[in-house]
């Protein structure tokens, strides 16, 4: 976690980090809150195979991910779901199909700044296999992949790989 010293608000060098969710000044009062943040990743799913794509960018760059991203203001978790499946892979999907799995905290790592987020994990199924045309911005390919061939220490994430360590047990 990059350490940050100098208070936006008043200049001194002043800040403090609780280690945990906020920085506070000590000279000035100001606080800056870094509160758990919503994110989505959905298991796309056709009979016993998963559709996951490969990281483009950091962090995890080359490591295998489940589509989603972070809840944007004023979004449901399933709109954002509708959202970046669009964004990702131009897939227009009905929301009344998303299956709510389960929720898992993690960690993501950006530009040396931790985000805690709460992973919310859904499934959508499809009855027949596609490819899509990709972003390049965000994914380098796309793969389905056999459950059974599933390696945990591809996975970018902790939070996907406990939730594969789980749903792995169950199909
Ligand atoms: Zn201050």
């Amino acid at each position: 976690m990059k350490i940050l010293k100098f208070c936006p608000n008043c200049g001194k060098e002043s800040l403090n980090w609780d280690s945990e969710k906020k920085w506070s000044c000590s000279n000035c009062n100001f606080t800056l809150y870094n509160n758990v943040a919503g994110a989505v990743a959905v298991v796309i799913r056709c009979g016993d195979e998963v559709y996951l794509t490969r990281r483009n960018q950091e962090p995890k760059k080359g490591k295998l991910d489940l589509a989603g991203g972070f809840v944007d203001p004023r979004e449901s978790a399933e709109q954002t779901c509708k959202r970046e499946l669009s964004e990702e892979l131009q897939l227009d999907i009905d929301v009344k199909n998303l299956k709510y799995l389960t929720s898992l905290p993690n960690v993501y790592q950006y530009k040396e700044i931790d985000y805690n987020t709460i992973d919310l994990f859904y499934e959508y199924s499809v009855s027949e296999k596609f490819e899509v045309s990709l972003a390049l911005s965000e994914i380098s390919e796309t793969h389905w992949i056999p459950l059974n061939e599933i390696n945990l220490d591809d996975l970018a994430f902790d939070s996907q790989k406990i939730f594969f360590r789980e749903y792995l047990k169950n199909f």
